[in-house]
């Protein structure tokens, strides 16, 4: 609906045109998903591509993407495998409110291309490939009753144009069948970016940041959810996406990301050739 400048919409109002937009970006990014296929040129040094990966072979074997054995809960690889269920001494000690996350890929040099080409410079074209890698490890995740991304501010996601997590995550619900609900979670108010922030600081930036509106309750209550995200850093976001959610009637949160730091992990471990990762001792 279209105002003078000067006439302020009622609140009401600008948020069902707000929700329509977004709807429809979604969708029109759901459909760019669904009927895309992978680069035929190398989608970070832009060299032809014989294969399927969407990466010449070079670019390729830098690629670190995780394998087991890693933390039942919070995914982080372990340097010894202890068998199935096994959790880290961290997840023990400090319980993520999450019920488990798992990530593609190392957050390193290689995937911060990646990521930094598809969220700020519109390449829209490395979804499918970015979905694809997401897709191996969310295969454990196929019992979840709804996909939601982590949301951005509104005013953030009129100055990038779209969110990068809900392109993902409407990547991921499509190829689990499962609805994609990029309207359950909402950012309360603008926080300051994260980058530049120690730990506690980035907790406290995005501690309330935010909120499940009054209603999207009944679409949320009881069921599982899987939360996306491109990047996680700290965990500090998706931590408190999820007890968002969980405040919001959620019966279980699962995370999946792009990719996630993992400290400690420098050299080449991990080095994506389809061979097995080498052990982590
Ligand atoms: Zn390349």
């Amino acid at each position: 609906m279209w105002y003078p400048e000067h006439v302020s919409p009622p609140p009401a109002a600008r948020d069902v045109d707000w929700a329509l937009r977004a709807r429809g970006l979604v969708q029109g990014f759901v459909r760019r998903i669904v009927d895309g296929a992978l680069p035929t040129s190398c989608a970070l040094c832009r060299e032809p591509v014989a294969g399927d990966h969407g990466l010449c072979v070079p670019c390729w074997r830098k690629v670190r993407f995780l394998e087991r054995p890693w933390c039942e809960v919070t995914g982080l690889p372990m340097r010894l495998d202890l068998g199935p269920g096994v959790l880290s001494a961290a997840a023990l000690a400090d319980p993520p409110p999450y019920r488990r996350a798992r990530a593609a890929v190392v957050y390193d040099e290689t995937a911060a291309a990646l990521v930094g080409a598809f969220k700020y410079a519109d390449r829209t074209d490395l979804a499918p490939l970015m979905v694809a890698w997401m897709r191996r490890v969310a295969a454990e995740m196929a019992d979840v009753d709804m996909v939601v991304p982590v949301p951005l501010h509104r005013w953030r996601l009129l100055s990038r144009r779209f969110n990068q997590a809900a392109v993902l995550a409407a990547g991921i619900a499509s190829h689990l069948d499962r609805p994609h609900r990029p309207l359950v979670l909402a950012r309360r108010r603008a926080t300051a970016r994260q980058v530049g922030l120690s730990r506690q600081g980035r907790k406290a930036n995005i501690a309330y940041a935010f909120a499940v509106p009054p209603r999207a309750r009944r679409a949320l209550a009881g069921r599982r959810v899987l939360l996306v995200d491109d990047v996680l850093t700290t965990g500090a976001t998706v931590e408190a996406a999820t007890r968002a959610l969980l405040r919001g009637g959620a019966r279980s949160v699962d995370v999946l990301v792009f990719a996630r730091v993992v400290a400690g992990l420098e050299g080449s471990l991990y080095s994506g050739s389809h061979s097995p990762a080498p052990p982590l001792l």
